[in-house]
């Protein structure tokens, strides 16, 4: 059986050489004689993944000494709830930005707590395809954070620059885009992600917060969720999600070991260069993104007619790449190019697009 290109938006495709490597480790994990999957978290073998995994990603990110950086379950949703929990207090109120639904969601959730939440910009009116100009007179000056969805997984957009919210922390949700190339974490209060669209399989979040704000945790909150707990217990308050963590681990090494962000920058900038003047060029299908807007890791198209959307994302699976049906909110086409999506992959897909183009003529 070969690998097809899997062009799933999460859980995606990761690097064969992590995978390969964690097959070999599967049964018996160096001298253990055990499997990751069966180890104690608090034993000696566990506790130096867990810290090199730390180190590494710290290592590639250039995350500075005053982040902690905690590995987390529940997914980036939780976090929904758990960034106005543990911030809110701060100031007592929170500015969002709602570019897409995932960002939606974040702003529902703390305003369903009850906490005072207010929405400065949206583009929902123009189906949320570009991302809405940010200024700092339009964010309360004492607001406790600003929150923002960094990529939008589902409708293939990206803030183009780290938008400019004053003095007032920004909170962002990089879910789609961590790791595809540097980012300056001195502009961000907090950045999480959930790990299945580009760092791990499912099951581990990564919350990486400036250590001044752990002080604000509303007291009633739930434990698991209060960042300060996890952060003086080194992510081990609980069960840690130990194998999922390893694997975050062999996918940051070998991100070092290929040049890393850097490189993983100039390889996605080809990648997505390649299908967007493909998408450019003709005009068989429409890419709605506006220019500015344009996400590296998720590109949406549709040819305007489902019933050939469809028939598109049929055809493409049988010839070998999967997973190119755009999110069931937004129907249309999806290619979501991570890091471990070869540049082959992608132009598998566009030659894969002018030959449906060809054999599909619009009525
Ligand atoms: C996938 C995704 C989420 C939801 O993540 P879960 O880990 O499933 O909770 C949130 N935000 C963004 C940007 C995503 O891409």
């Amino acid at each position: 059986m070969n690998r097809v290109f899997n062009f799933s938006a999460g859980p995606s495709m990761l690097p064969v050489p992590v995978l390969e490597k964690a097959a070999a480790e599967l049964v018996c994990y160096g001298e253990s004689g055990m499997s990751v999957m069966e180890m104690s978290h608090r034993s000696p073998d566990y506790e130096a993944i867990i810290q090199k995994t730390q180190a590494d990603l710290r290592k590639l990110m250039n995350i500075p000494d005053n982040y902690k950086v905690l590995f987390l379950q529940g997914g980036a949703s939780t976090q929904f709830a758990s960034v106005p929990i543990n911030l809110i207090g701060r100031t007592g109120k929170a500015d969002y930005v709602v570019s897409g639904q995932f960002s939606g969601k974040a702003f529902k959730e703390a305003q369903k707590m009850g906490y005072d939440v207010r929405c400065i910009a949206t583009t929902k009116d123009d189906n949320f395809d570009h991302i809405p100009t940010i200024t700092a007179d339009m964010v309360r000056p004492d607001a406790a954070y600003v929150h923002v969805c960094y990529n939008n997984t589902i409708y293939g957009t990206k803030f183009a620059n780290v938008p400019d919210t004053g003095d007032v922390p920004l909170v962002a949700d990089m879910s789609s885009c961590i790791l595809s190339e540097p980012v300056d974490v001195t502009k961000f209060g907090v950045i999480y992600a959930g790990a299945q669209k580009n760092m791990a399989p499912a099951g581990v979040t990564v919350v990486i917060v400036r250590e001044d704000l752990l002080d604000y945790c509303d007291p009633k909150a739930p434990t698991m969720l209060e960042w300060k707990t996890m952060a003086d217990n080194d992510s081990m308050y609980n069960t840690p999600p130990c194998y999922t963590i390893y694997m975050l681990g062999l996918v940051c090494e070998y991100l070092l070991e290929q040049g890393g962000l850097e490189a993983m920058k100039e390889k996605n900038v080809k990648k997505a260069a390649l299908l967007y003047d493909y998408l450019d060029s003709q005009d068989y299908y429409i890419a709605p993104v506006k220019a500015g807007s344009r996400s590296m890791m998720n590109v949406t198209f549709v040819t305007g007619n489902p019933d050939l959307d469809k028939k598109f994302a049929s055809e493409a699976a049988k010839a070998g790449m999967k997973n190119l049906k755009g999110h069931r909110s937004v129907g249309g086409m999806r290619a979501s190019i991570y890091n471990a999506m070869p540049y082959e992959g992608v132009a598998a897909l566009v030659e894969f697009m002018k030959k449906f183009a060809a054999e599909n003529p619009k009525a």
